[in-house]
């Protein structure tokens, strides 16, 4: 008899989630004020929109968040240079 995959907890666990509500942990960190969060039970992915609230980690807001991300990236690389 083989064990079950984890498809079957991942079910559970969204049903786990929309009772109680995910558990989101910051998955990544894209700007000082916009983050990337994953659920630690079912993994569903959101977002910090630009309004601040959360929503989906769509294939859109990723590209969305990678352009933001690099935007940053180089500001930040650009202030340091210019301190030091
Ligand atoms: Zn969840």
């Amino acid at each position: 008899m083989k064990t079950s995959t984890t498809q079957h907890g991942n079910k559970f666990s969204s049903f786990f989630c929309n009772l109680f509500g995910h558990h989101y942990v910051v998955s990544k960190r894209v700007t000082e004020h916009i983050k990337e969060y994953k659920c630690l039970h079912c993994q569903k992915e959101v977002t910090t929109d630009v309004s601040g609230k959360l929503s989906a980690l769509t294939p859109q807001m990723q590209d969305i968040n990678s352009t933001l991300e690099d935007m940053y990236r180089k500001r930040q690389n650009r202030h340091v240079q210019h301190v030091a």
